[in-house]
């Protein structure tokens, strides 16, 4: 009998991983592979949750086939997405309900399986447990290895908890799983590809920053650089053009002994250049960028970092961003969670990005670019931590220092995290006047202001996607790691492709004309 599998992606949102449109995550990649690897015929049918919304009677038939459906959700702190809307609580208990009804067996996994969804003053507000209560599995560890095991050694053998301890078969699983990109609706336009090179964090033998769960990973686990670029060239050679090193604690440190008990360990210079000049010699015209980096790795070893980064805006594409987790500027709140970085050696970090990154490429912008986030609700937060923060920016505003971004989120207060056992709701609140007037002061003073040095007006940004457009306005974006939203003041048909001139800034955003016609991706 074929083995047939519905997959319903939801989408995915993580510190360290994106899966919400143009992004595919690496879970239904995995899974797939996983589902290929144990039976090369089956019928995998891939939907995202837009299309499932859409095409509703189209996914019911499909999951009334199958003998597996799995429901990939997890995007922790619901936001607001140009690319699509992700699926919500309430949507994942019904379509349990719904499938409970079908002769299919239903998986619920990904972030809202591990570790529930919402946020509501700080925790979470939907349990796995509540999400998943019509699922017969709710997989906490990787779908992969459960779907693994389930298919190899039968349904009783397959333990949801189970994590993997190596990459061995998920690098297999990876290469066989890349052609369900091909049925991802970005696919053949402005679909991007999250990569993974390693789990866990180099500090995870001091427990890491408070509110982090990579440091529960225990000692990281890294792919062999050779399997990725095998994932990469069997991506590429099925029509990718959109790649980001996104799933990893920092970027810098791939191939860096992460294990010996060394918080911030060197860069390892001659793996990145190889890793690097191969990635790009398989993908020759794609997009390539990165995500996290850790700015105490550049700051306590400056020699090493500066020299990856020089490859990174080397070889990867212009207007990469290296997201820089400061957290908060303020000592107190530092040492109080165990945090990684100082705002001297985040300064240091920022300086250094834009001295090695600062130059314009072809697409328009700067090659490379440090973004920063910043957590708030932490405990030892007091009102001078948001006064700290904004002296923070202030001096980069000085120093005319470029930032690509600056993402504010509140604390997340995850299940096992040291966070959870110290943190308490009155700390937001207590402080909520401070936190709704700094995010106002970023959004109003400091975004407009590093965007406009960043995106000056009259830049022309080269290949602009146009994503959706509502009246007589578009919205429009590069491809990358974090792509500056630009609206269009007239009605732009999708799929289109076009230059725009950059007229002028509006919070976050950029008002463009376009200087080109469309031209379709082939
Ligand atoms: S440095 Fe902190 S936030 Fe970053 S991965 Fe490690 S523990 Fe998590």
């Amino acid at each position: 009998m074929v083995l047939r599998v519905t997959i319903l992606d939801g989408y995915t949102d993580e510190p360290a991983g994106l899966g919400v449109p143009p992004y595919i995550d690496v879970y239904p990649r995995y899974a797939a592979g996983a589902i290929w690897y144990h039976d090369k015929q089956a019928v995998i049918r891939y939907f995202t949750i837009d299309e499932a919304r859409s095409k509703w009677a189209e996914f019911y038939r499909s999951a009334s086939e199958s003998q597996l459906t799995l429901i990939i959700a997890g995007v922790v702190v619901p936001g607001k997405y140009l690319g699509g809307t992700p699926i919500s609580p309430r949507e994942i208990i019904n379509v349990g309900l719904t499938l409970a009804s079908l002769p299919t067996k239903s998986i619920l996994a990904g972030p809202a399986a591990m570790f529930g969804m919402g946020i509501e003053g700080g925790s979470v507000a939907y349990h796995p447990k509540d999400l998943g209560k019509h699922y017969d599995f709710v997989v906490k560890g990787d779908i992969d290895v459960f779907l693994h095991n389930m298919l190899s050694l039968g349904e009783e053998h397959a333990n949801p908890l189970e994590r993997r301890r190596s990459y061995d078969m998920t690098d297999k699983f990876a290469v066989l799983g890349a052609k369900i990109v091909t049925q991802h609706p970005n696919y053949g336009y402005n679909l991007m590809v999250e990569l993974e090179t390693y789990r866990g964090c180099s500090r995870w033998f001091t427990g890491g920053c408070s509110f982090c769960v990579e440091p529960l990973y225990g000692k990281p686990i890294s792919r062999n650089p050779e399997n990725v670029l095998l994932e990469i060239r069997e991506l590429y050679m099925l029509g990718v053009r959109g790649f980001r090193f996104g799933r990893q604690a920092d970027f810098l440190v791939y191939g860096a002994n992460l294990e010996k008990g060394d918080e911030y360990p060197k860069p390892n210079v001659t793996f990145m250049e190889y890793f690097l000049k191969h990635a790009r010699q398989i993908a020759p015209d794609a997009l390539i960028h990165i995500d996290n980096v850790n700015p105490a790795t550049i700051a306590k070893n400056q020699e090493e970092s500066t020299k990856v980064l020089q490859m990174t805006a080397y070889y990867l594409s212009p207007g990469n961003v290296a997201a820089l987790g400061l957290e908060s500027a303020d000592e107190k709140v530092i040492r109080t969670n165990n945090l990684n970085t100082t705002p001297e050696e985040s300064l240091l970090a920022i300086e250094i990005i834009n001295r090695v990154g600062g130059e314009r490429g072809e697409n328009g912008l700067p090659r490379l670019l440090p973004g920063i986030n910043f957590v708030l609700g932490l405990p030892g937060e007091t009102k001078e931590t948001y006064y700290k923060n904004i002296e923070f920016l202030e001096m980069l505003k000085k120093k005319k220092l470029m930032v690509r971004r600056i993402n504010i989120r509140k604390v997340l207060v995850l299940p096992f995290t040291k966070l959870s056992l110290i943190w308490n709701e009155k700390i937001l609140v207590k402080h909520d006047e401070y936190a709704k007037w700094f995010t106002w002061k970023v959004r109003h003073d400091y975004d407009p202001f590093f965007l406009s040095i960043v995106a000056p007006k009259g830049t022309i940004l080269r290949n602009v996607y146009v994503e959706k457009t509502e009246d007589n306005l578009t919205y429009a974006r590069q491809m990358g790691s974090y792509p500056i939203t630009i609206e269009i003041p007239k009605k732009i048909e999708k799929p289109c492709i076009l230059d725009i001139r950059v007229l002028r800034h509006k919070g976050r955003s950029v008002i463009g004309e376009p200087v080109t016609h469309c031209s379709k991706a082939g």
